[in-house]
């Protein structure tokens, strides 16, 4: 089990990439992300896409970085702490999927230098800079081993049909099923 936590939020400048973190988990995985700014905006537009997509994403707007940690660990969770300082992926993901829950956290400008500390694993996806979309990617698909491809999303109300040309969905509406 995987949950994300953003931090270093900008409203005025990371609503793309910080909706972007959390499209890119729920598809990849992730059960949920938290969100440690204000920004219910960013929130709402990925509940929405979670609600009409299907399954049970959630997106948590405000929480305090340091206390979601805590509240996790407490709970039996460890914390990955994504850096291009850390550890390479490659040689710490056979442990981390020993893990029952784990929360992933991303940042966005500079992080706050406790959170090496109090990670249980800082994890590097290469150690170049890059981009926390690419690096949390990188990291669910090492995780479940590329089977997040297969993941049924149920109770969606829009559903992509696999087309080699164009584009096919299917709406679903109180149990009928009508192609558009
Ligand atoms: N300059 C910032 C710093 O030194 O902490 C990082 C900025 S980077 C655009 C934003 C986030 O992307 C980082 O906080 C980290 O979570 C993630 N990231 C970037 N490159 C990474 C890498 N090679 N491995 C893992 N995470 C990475």
């Amino acid at each position: 089990e995987s949950y994300i936590l953003r931090i270093g939020h900008r409203p005025e400048r990371d609503q793309r990439v910080t909706t972007h973190v959390g499209l890119s988990s729920r598809a990849l995985g992730a059960s949920g992300m938290y969100l440690a700014a204000d920004d219910a905006k960013v929130a709402d537009s990925i509940t929405d896409v979670a609600a009409r997509f299907g399954g049970t994403f959630f997106c948590e707007n405000n929480v305090k970085w340091k206390s979601c940690i805590n509240q996790f660990k407490k709970s039996g969770g460890k914390v990955v702490h994504l850096t291009m300082y850390g550890l390479r992926l490659q040689d710490v993901i056979a442990d981390i999927r020993k893990e029952e829950k784990v929360m992933i956290v991303v940042g966005a400008e500079k992080v706050p230098g406790d959170l090496y500390e109090l990670a249980d694993y800082n994890v590097a996806v290469a150690n170049q800079p890059h981009s926390e979309i690419s690096a949390l990617a990188l990291c669910l698909d090492h995780l479940y081993e590329g089977r997040e491809l297969d993941l049924a999303f149920p109770d969606a109300e829009l559903e992509v049909l696999p087309t080699k040309i164009g584009k096919t969905t299917i709406k679903h509406e109180h149990g009928n099923e009508e192609e558009l």
